[in-house]
C-alpha cells in the first residue's frame, strides 16, 4: 500500500490501525454494479426502508475508480467474466468484494458452463453472502460484518504476522475429502 507500510510496529501502528480502520469503515463506496435479480435487492438498501445512507454508503460510484466496494449482485456468465475483472482491476486499493447471492457464490442453480461457479475464480472475495435472493436486511448485515473486517484490518509488520497465521491455521484445518457431513 503506501507509507503505512514502512511504520514502525508497537503501539503507534496499533494506534494507525484503528483510526485508519474506523475512517475507512465509514467511507466505504460500493462500485455501481449489477448482473441480475439479486441486483434488485441490493437497490432496494438505497431505499428508505432500509438506508443504506446511515453508513455513508448511499453514493454508489459510477465510476470503478471512485468506488472501493464491489458487490457482485447475481450470477457471472463466462461472457462477463473478464468485465468484472476489469472493474475489480480499476477500483483502487484498499477494496474489497462481496458475493451476493448463490449464484455468484457458486453458481447456485445455474449448474453449467455458462455461468461462473463462484466469482472468487476470477476475483478475491471478503463475505459470501447465501441466498436466492437475500434480503436486504441480510446485505446490511453482510456489510456490518464486512466492516468488523475493515476495522481489523493490519498494517505493515502485523499484517505479515496476520498472513503466516491465516496460513498456518488453514494448513491445519480438516480437508474437505476428510469431514464427514457439516458438523465434522
Ligand atoms: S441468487 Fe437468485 S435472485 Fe440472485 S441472481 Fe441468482 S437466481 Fe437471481
Amino acid at each position: 500500500m503506501g507509507i503505512e507500510e514502512k511504520l514502525p510496529a508497537g503501539f503507534l501502528l496499533s494506534t494507525v490501525e484503528q483510526v485508519a480502520g474506523y475512517m475507512r469503515k465509514g467511507s466505504v463506496w460500493p462500485a455501481t454494479f449489477g448482473l441480475a435479480c439479486c441486483a434488485i435487492e441490493m437497490m432496494a438498501v438505497g431505499t428508505p426502508d432500509y438506508d443504506i445512507a446511515r453508513f455513508g454508503m448511499e453514493r454508489f460510484s459510477a465510476t470503478p475508480r471512485q468506488a472501493d466496494l464491489m458487490i457482485v449482485a447475481g450470477r457471472v456468465s463466462q461472457k462477463m467474466a473478464p468485465v468484472v475483472r476489469q472493474v475489480y482491476d480499476q477500483m483502487p486499493e484498499p477494496k474489497w468484494v462481496i458475493s451476493m447471492g448463490v449464484c455468484a457464490s457458486s453458481g447456485g442453480m445455474f449448474n453449467n458452463y455458462a455461468i461462473v461457479q463462484g466469482v472468487d475464480h476470477i476475483i478475491p472475495v471478503d463475505i459470501f453472502l447465501p441466498g436466492c435472493p437475500p434480503r436486504p436486511q441480510m446485505l446490511l448485515n453482510a456489510i456490518l460484518e464486512l466492516h468488523k473486517q475493515i476495522q481489523g484490518m493490519k498494517f505493515g509488520v502485523n499484517r505479515v504476522a496476520a498472513a503466516r497465521a491465516a496460513e498456518a491455521a488453514a494448513l491445519e484445518a480438516t480437508p474437505t475429502h476428510a469431514m464427514k457431513g457439516l458438523l465434522a
